[in-house]
């Protein structure tokens, strides 16, 4: 038959194992093609406020939590502008794509910044900070990532936290990719800046970013100088009095964000970090038993960022995957393109998709010529997951 190939790749089956964007459950896809209402109503306002504190629920905070309609570099931007001068010395940990961004955005808004430049993979224990600080007692801010999405590695941020507390200055933490799956609670552990995004462990699309300010980062709010419109947290601050946002909010994001957070609330948030966790595990457990290498000194529960083989080529990997078995997991980003794989774990993720991932791993690896026993990684990671009852 002729277009034979094509019609195979109609009714291919995809799976995406990616840690952003991460899949939707049904009834959260279903709810953005609901019909569009005003958000200058009652009824928007009442959803408006229920997903605000679903968002407090996932943040552990008492503070106020603000959507914005921007994808998670967006409220990146917006901690910066709200709390700094110009002049201002900040010192930002930078051990991947995402701490780098940190650093950016920091330098191109005229900050004295410190790029603490961490190998990627590489813890960043909380001494080391210590010392830093100590040489720099101006610091007015430290910018972390809690789950570094390129790598995989989680930082100490209560241990950073213990260390800021004896120097002052703020906390400020990228929890775009790790809130929902790995412990952060904002208040328990004086977070002054937490933010989150969308597309993550938050299971809907991209478009969406949160964030929330101490009382500390109020005080620095209100003497910042630096300039910002359209992501000033006072206006923000000033609208949500009025159970609204500030400009037009991304209505069907949020009735979306709504019905997620309710499936989040049902199965509860410490269920879904010790899901995450059960998943981190059985994944690993897996890599490794097909003879291959972790990247993180401390992987976590987002993603299992996994070294490229000898003489295996690294964009083949995902290539084969995603062409040949319709599964799409993440590569390496430069500087490091190639060199490592990273299987997602994050959100909507159940025990199955992680077979499913490492089943198309294998038949890969063994078409490219990596020798290994079909069904080692399978057998590793079902005892593990066995035990697991959730999503
Ligand atoms: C995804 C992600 C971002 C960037 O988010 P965008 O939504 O692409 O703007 C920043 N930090 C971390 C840790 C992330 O995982």
């Amino acid at each position: 038959m002729q277009n034979k190939g094509k019609q195979a790749s109609m009714i291919k089956k995809k799976y995406l194992i990616s840690p952003g964007p991460t899949p939707i459950p049904e009834s959260v896809l279903s709810a953005a093609a609901e019909p569009i209402i005003h958000h200058r109503t009652p009824e928007f306002s009442h959803v408006f406020m229920e997903v605000t504190r679903g968002l407090q629920y996932m943040f552990q905070t008492k503070e106020d939590v603000f959507i914005l309609a921007s994808t998670g570099t967006g409220a990146m931007e917006a901690a910066v502008v709200n709390l700094l001068s110009p002049e201002d010395e900040v010192i930002v940990l930078n051990g991947g794509k995402f701490g780098n961004r940190w650093a950016c955005i920091c330098r191109e808004y005229g900050l004295k910044t410190r790029d603490i430049k961490i190998e990627w993979g590489k813890d960043y224990p909380k001494e080391k900070l210590r010392d830093e600080l100590s040489i720099r007692p101006g610091f007015k801010a430290v910018f972390t990532t809690l789950s570094e999405t390129s790598t995989g590695a989680v930082y100490d941020i209560k241990g950073y936290s213990e260390v800021i507390k004896d120097k002052g200055g703020l906390l400020v933490v990228d929890g775009i990719s790790g809130i929902g799956a790995v412990p952060c609670p904002m208040d328990d552990w004086n977070i002054d800046v937490l933010i989150a995004g969308s597309q993550k462990a938050f299971m809907i699309p991209p478009g969406l970013s949160y964030i929330a300010f101490s009382p500390k980062a109020w005080a620095c709010v209100e003497k910042s100088s630096l300039p910002k419109y359209y992501f000033d947290a006072k206006s923000a601050k000033k609208s949500l009095k009025n159970r609204t946002s500030p400009y037009s909010p991304a209505i069907s994001l949020i009735i979306q964000q709504k019905k997620a957070l309710e499936i989040i609330m049902e199965i509860g948030l410490e269920k879904l970090i010790e899901h995450h966790t059960i998943l981190g595990k059985a994944t690993r457990a897996g890599v490794t038993a097909l003879g291959l290498e972790l990247l993180a000194d401390n992987p976590g529960n987002v993603l299992t960022a996994v070294k490229t083989p000898k003489g295996i080529d690294g964009f083949q990997i995902i290539d084969t995957m995603h062409s040949k078995y319709g599964v799409y997991i993440a590569g390496s980003q430069a500087p490091h393109k190639g060199e490592f794989f990273r299987i997602s774990h994050l959100g909507y993720i159940s025990r199955f998709d992680i077979i499913t991932a490492l089943s198309a791993l294998e038949m890969t690896l063994s078409d490219l010529g990596y020798k290994c026993e079909f069904g080692e990684s399978l057998k590793a990671a079902e005892k593990i997951l066995k035990e697991e009852d959730l999503l």
